[in-house]
C-alpha cells in the first residue's frame, strides 16, 4: 500500500471540515506504520492526553468515510486506520524486542477516561446533589439546570463528573449533535493560536456550535491579563446560551468570589450552583474499593481501606495515589494486600495529610471572623473595615506559611511592597498593643486548630 495514503486521506478530510479543525486536529498527524490494509497515524501528546480521544470521538466518522472514498477512488476494499499517541509508540515494545520479526498489531484506539463515568462516581453526601445534578443535565441537556456551575477544593470530583456527562452523552446525542469538554486554560491557549493564525472565526464557529460545552477550572481564566479571553469566553457562553445549549462550569471556588465581569458572574450566578465536600470516612472507604476492584480486579479487605481513608481527608486524588503505590508494592513483593503491608508501604498517613496552613485556609478565616467576603480581601477597596483585616490575613500568610512576599502579594491582588509594609505595621502593633496581640494569637490559635 502506498505510504503517501495519509496524504491523500488527510486532503480528503480538509474538504470536510473547517480550516480552524483541519488545522488544529489534522494536521499535527504523522504517518508512522503502513501494514497490509491499516495506516497508524501518531497524534501528539498533550497535557490533558485528550488529543486522541477527541479526535477518536469526534472525527473517526470523517475519517472513515475520506479513507473509504480514497480506496474508493484507487480500487482497494478498505482502509483502517488507527491512531496512537507518541507515548503508546515509545512505550509500545519494538519487534525486536517481542522477539518476533513480525511489525506489531496495530492498537485500536481506545478512550482513556472511560473510567471517569457516572458508574465509577462513588455517591455519598459530600457530593450527592452535584451527582445527580450532573446526571439530571446528562439526560436533558439544556432542559434541567442551566447553566449548571460546580465548585469545590481539589481533587474531589469535578472532572470526573464533567467527564462523566461527556461519555454519557458521547454514544447517545443525535449524530449531528456534540458535547465538548474543555479546560480553560486549553481553551485560551487554543484562542491565542487561532488569533495568531487568522483563524478566530473558525474558532468562534467551533465553540459556539456545540450542543453542550463542559468548561472545567474556569478560575484559570480569573486573571487580570486574562480579560481578553474572558471576553472571548462570555461571547462564546452568550451565543450558546441564547440558542439553549448546555454549560456546565467547574471551578475552585463559588461564582461571587471569582475575579470575572460582573456579567459573567452574574450569568453564573442565574443557573443551580452546587459544590462538593470533602467526603465521609463511609465514601472513602467506598471510593478505596471501587478503585481496588478497578485498578487490580481484586476487592481490599475493610481494615486497609479503614486504615487509608482515615489518613487522607481531604483529597480523592491522595487517595488514589496511596492505593495505587499499596498495590504496586504488593505486586512487587509478591505479597497480599494486607493491612501490615499498608502500615509498612504508607507509614504516618495520617502525618502527611494534615493539611499545612494555606493563606487560602487564612483568608477565610478572616474573612469569616469579619463578615466579608473571600473577594474583599482581594479587592481593591480600601477601606478601614476591610484594610485592617487584609493586612493581618496577609501578616499571617507570612508568618505560617512558606510563601513570599510577592506570592502572597498576587493572592491578594496587591504590589509585594503593600504585603511587606502590612507585614511591619502588623508586627510593630502586635508588640505595642497587648489586646491586639491578643487577637491576632487567637487567630494563630483557631487557624492551627483548624487544620488538625
Ligand atoms: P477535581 O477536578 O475536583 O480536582 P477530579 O475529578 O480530578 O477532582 O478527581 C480526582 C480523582 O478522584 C479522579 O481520579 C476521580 O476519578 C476520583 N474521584 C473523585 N470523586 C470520586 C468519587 N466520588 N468516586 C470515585 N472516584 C472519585
Ligand atoms: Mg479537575
Amino acid at each position: 500500500m502506498p505510504s503517501n495514503l495519509w496524504d491523500e486521506i488527510l486532503a480528503c478530510i480538509e474538504g470536510k471540515v473547517s480550516r480552524y479543525i483541519f488545522q488544529r486536529w489534522f494536521k499535527p498527524t504523522k504517518l508512522l506504520n503502513v501494514d497490509d490494509d491499516t495506516l497508524t497515524v501518531v497524534v501528539p501528546d498533550d497535557p490533558d492526553d485528550l488529543f486522541k480521544d477527541w479526535l477518536t470521538k469526534h472525527y473517526a466518522g470523517v475519517i472513515r468515510e475520506a479513507a473509504d472514498e480514497v480506496a474508493d477512488e484507487i480500487g482497494r476494499p478498505k482502509i483502517e486506520v488507527s491512531l496512537v499517541t507518541a507515548d503508546e509508540v515509545r512505550d509500545a515494545p519494538t519487534p525486536a524486542a517481542s522477539g518476533s520479526g513480525a511489525s506489531e498489531p496495530a492498537r485500536r484506539p481506545v478512550a482513556r477516561r472511560s473510567h471517569q463515568r457516572f458508574e465509577n462516581f462513588v455517591v455519598g453526601p459530600s457530593n450527592q446533589l452535584a451527582h445527580n445534578a450532573t446526571r439530571a443535565v446528562a439526560e436533558a441537556p439544556a432542559r434541567s439546570f442551566n447553566p449548571l456551575f460546580i465548585h469545590s477544593g481539589v481533587g474531589l470530583g469535578k472532572t470526573h463528573l464533567m467527564h462523566a456527562i461527556d461519555e454519557y452523552l458521547g454514544s447517545r446525542l443525535p449524530q449531528q449533535s456534540t458535547c465538548m469538554y474543555i479546560s480553560s486554560d486549553r481553551f485560551m491557549n487554543e484562542m491565542m493560536v487561532a488569533k495568531r493564525c487568522d483563524q478566530l472565526p473558525d474558532f468562534r464557529a467551533y465553540y459556539r456550535n456545540t450542543d453542550v460545552l463542559l468548561m472545567d477550572n474556569i478560575q484559570f481564566l480569573a486573571h487580570p491579563n486574562r480579560k481578553g479571553t474572558q471576553s472571548e469566553f462570555f461571547h462564546t457562553y452568550d451565543s450558546l446560551y441564547d440558542a439553549q445549549k448546555q454549560i456546565v462550569i467547574s471551578s475552585d471556588c463559588p461564582p461571587h468570589d471569582l475575579q470575572f465581569d460582573e456579567r459573567l458572574k452574574s450569568h453564573f450566578m442565574s443557573g443551580l450552583i452546587v459544590d462538593i465536600q470533602p467526603p465521609d470516612l463511609e465514601t472513602r472507604v467506598a471510593i478505596l474499593k471501587k478503585k481496588a476492584e478497578q485498578m487490580a480486579g481484586i476487592p481490599i479487605d475493610d481494615a486497609v481501606a479503614l486504615y487509608i481513608a482515615e489518613g487522607i481527608q481531604s483529597n480523592i486524588r491522595e487517595l488514589e495515589g496511596s492505593l495505587t503505590t499499596l498495590l504496586a508494592q504488593a505486586s512487587m513483593r509478591y505479597q497480599k494486600v494486607s493491612l501490615e503491608l499498608a502500615r509498612d508501604v504508607l507509614p504516618n498517613l495520617g502525618e502527611q495529610d494534615k493539611p499545612a496552613v494555606t493563606i487560602e485556609i487564612i483568608r477565610r478565616h478572616i474573612a469569616k471572623h469579619y463578615s466579608l467576603k473571600l473577594s474583599d480581601l482581594k479587592s481593591r477597596n480600601n477601606t478601614q473595615k476591610i484594610v485592617m483585616p487584609r493586612q493581618i490575613a496577609m501578616y499571617l500568610a507570612r508568618t505560617l506559611t512558606e510563601a513570599s512576599y510577592p506570592e502572597i502579594g498576587r493572592k491578594f491582588g496587591k504590589h509585594h511592597s503593600t504585603v511587606m509594609h502590612a507585614c511591619n505595621k502588623i508586627e510593630n502593633k502586635r508588640k505595642n498593643d497587648a489586646k491586639f496581640k491578643a487577637h491576632v494569637d487567637d487567630f494563630i490559635k483557631s487557624i492551627h486548630k483548624s487544620v488538625q
